[in-house]
C-alpha cells in the first residue's frame, strides 16, 4: 500500500458515498455507500477485497452513525493507520473558491454560508465534514468543490442578462457543477491526443442523472451548461434543464402552482421522468424503444439527444480551436444510442461515429468511437473520487511545504 491515503466521503441529504484511495496509483482500497439516511432503513454497503457486505445502521440513522461505522470497518481491516486526510465533496464553492481548500472553522462557515445558493447540497456536506471531524480528529479535511473548475469561465459566459446589481449584491450568476468530472476526464483527453492540457480544448459531456456540457479552451472551462444551480442546461433525468422563466409565472399564476409545488416539479418530476411518464432511467427507456417499439419512449430520447447536441454545437462560439467531444457518466459511458443519437446531429462539425467503436465501448471501457475521418470523439470513464483523493493530497503536500 503507498505512504498515503485519503478518505473520500460524498454526502447527500439522505447517503454518503465514501471511498480510500491512494492518490498515487489510484488504487482503491475500500469504498461504500449509506442509503435511507435518516430513517429507519438506514443502512451501508462496503466493497471490500472482491466482496460485498450490506449492514443496516442504528439509531439516530443519520451521517455521523455512517461515518463513525466506516472508522469502525477501517479499525478491523487494520486500514485506519494509513488515512492521511479526508477530502470531501463540497458541492458550492461561489466565487471564493476555485481551488481545493483545508478547511477551518471560517471554511465551514463559507461554506454555510453558500448553502443560500444551493440549499440542498452545502448544508448537508457540511455535516459529513463534522461527522468526519469528531471520527478523524487531527486528520486534515479539505474541500473539493463541484463549482471550482468551472472559475476560469469568462463573464460573457456566466453573468446573466438580468440587472447587474442581482450579480453584485447576491452573486446570481452562473457557476457550474460536476466540475471535478469534467476536469478529469479533460485531463485524460489531453493524454490520449498526446497534448499538454493547455493546449487541448475538448467538449466534455457529464451525462447521468444530472447532465452538463462543459467547453474546456486550452485546459480551461470556459463555458458550461449548469447555472447558478444544477437546474440549468440540457434535459436531465428528473430536471427540466432549459425552460421559458415565463413558465414559471404560468404555473403559479393560471395554474395555481405553489412555489414549492413548480420547485419539485422543476427538479424532481421534469427530465426523462416527465416526458416519458415512465421513468428517469435512461435504460428502461431504451429498452422501451428496442423491446417494444415505443414511439412516445423514442420522441422523450430525441429531445434529450438533441437538446445534449445543441448544447455541444453551440460550444463552437466559446472555442479557439475543437479537438475532442467526450463523453463520461452512467449514460454517456454506457449508452451507445445516446451516443449514437447525439453524434448523428453534429456531422456539421465533422463528427462521424464507427458504429461497431460505438457498441463496444461500454461498462467502463475507455476509448474512441468516432471513425479515423471524423473528429476525435470518445469515452471516457470518469472518477471524481480519485481527482478528490490526488487534489486533497496536493494541498495537504503544499502546506506541509
Ligand atoms: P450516474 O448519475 O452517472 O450514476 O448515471 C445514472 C444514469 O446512467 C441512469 O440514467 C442510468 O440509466 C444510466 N445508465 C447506467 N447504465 C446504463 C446502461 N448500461 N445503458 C444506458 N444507460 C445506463
Amino acid at each position: 500500500m503507498s505512504e498515503q491515503t485519503v478518505l473520500v466521503i460524498n454526502c447527500g441529504s439522505s447517503s454518503l458515498k465514501f471511498s480510500l484511495i491512494a492518490p498515487d496509483s489510484g488504487e482503491q482500497f475500500v469504498s461504500g455507500v449509506a442509503e435511507r439516511l435518516l430513517t429507519e432503513q438506514a443502512f451501508i454497503k462496503v466493497s471490500y477485497q472482491g466482496s460485498k457486505q450490506q449492514t443496516a445502521l442504528t439509531e439516530p440513522f443519520d451521517h455521523q452513525v455512517a461515518v463513525n461505522f466506516i472508522v469502525d470497518f477501517l479499525q478491523q481491516a487494520g486500514l485506519s493507520e494509513k488515512v492521511s486526510a479526508v477530502g470531501h465533496r463540497v458541492v458550492h464553492g461561489g466565487e471564493s473558491y476555485s481551488q481545493p481548500t483545508i478547511i477551518d472553522d471560517s471554511v465551514k462557515a463559507s461554506i454555510a454560508d453558500l448553502g443560500k445558493l444551493a440549499p440542498l447540497h452545502n448544508p448537508v456536506n457540511l455535516i459529513g465534514i463534522d461527522a468526519a471531524e469528531k471520527a478523524f480528529d487531527g486528520l486534515m479535511q479539505v474541500a473539493v468543490f463541484d463549482t471550482a473548475f468551472h472559475q476560469t469561465m469568462p463573464s460573457k459566459a456566466f453573468i446573466y442578462g438580468l440587472p447587474y446589481h442581482l450579480y453584485k449584491q447576491h452573486g446570481i450568476r452562473r457557476y457550474g457543477f460536476h466540475g471535478t468530472s469534467h476536469y478529469f476526464v479533460a485531463n485524460q483527453a489531453a493524454k490520449e491526443l498526446g497534448k499538454p492540457i493547455e493546449q487541448t480544448s475538448v467538449i466534455t459531456a457529464h451525462l447521468g442523472n444530472g447532465c452538463s456540457v462543459t467547453a474546456i479552451d486550452n485546459g480551461q472551462s470556459v463555458d458550461t451548461s449548469m447555472g447558478l444551480t444544477p437546474l440549468e442546461g440540457v434535459v436531465m433525468g428528473t430536471r427540466s434543464g432549459d425552460i421559458d422563466p415565463g413558465i414559471v409565472f404560468h404555473l403559479i399564476e393560471q395554474l395555481n402552482y405553489s412555489p414549492d409545488a413548480v420547485n419539485s416539479l422543476l427538479n424532481k418530476e421534469s427530465g426523462l421522468l416527465g416526458i416519458s411518464q415512465m421513468s428517469n432511467d435512461c435504460r428502461t427507456i431504451e429498452d422501451a424503444i428496442l423491446e417494444d417499439n415505443d414511439t412516445h419512449a423514442d420522441m422523450t430520447m430525441d429531445i434529450f439527444c438533441y437538446r445534449i447536441a445543441k448544447s455541444i454545437a453551440s460550444y463552437m462560439a466559446a472555442l479557439t480551436h475543437f479537438d475532442a467531444l467526450v463523453f463520461t457518466g452512467g449514460i454517456g459511458e454506457n449508452s451507445d444510442l445516446v451516443r449514437s443519437r447525439v453524434v448523428r446531429s453534429l456531422a456539421l462539425l465533422g463528427l462521424t461515429l464507427d458504429e461497431q467503436r460505438n457498441t463496444d465501448i461500454r461498462f467502463g471501457k475507455r476509448g474512441i468511437i468516432s471513425t479515423d475521418e471524423s473528429v476525435l470523439c470518445l469515452v471516457i470513464p470518469t472518477n471524481e473520487e480519485l481527482v478528490i483523493a490526488m487534489q486533497s493530497s496536493d494541498i495537504i503536500a503544499k502546506q506541509q511545504g
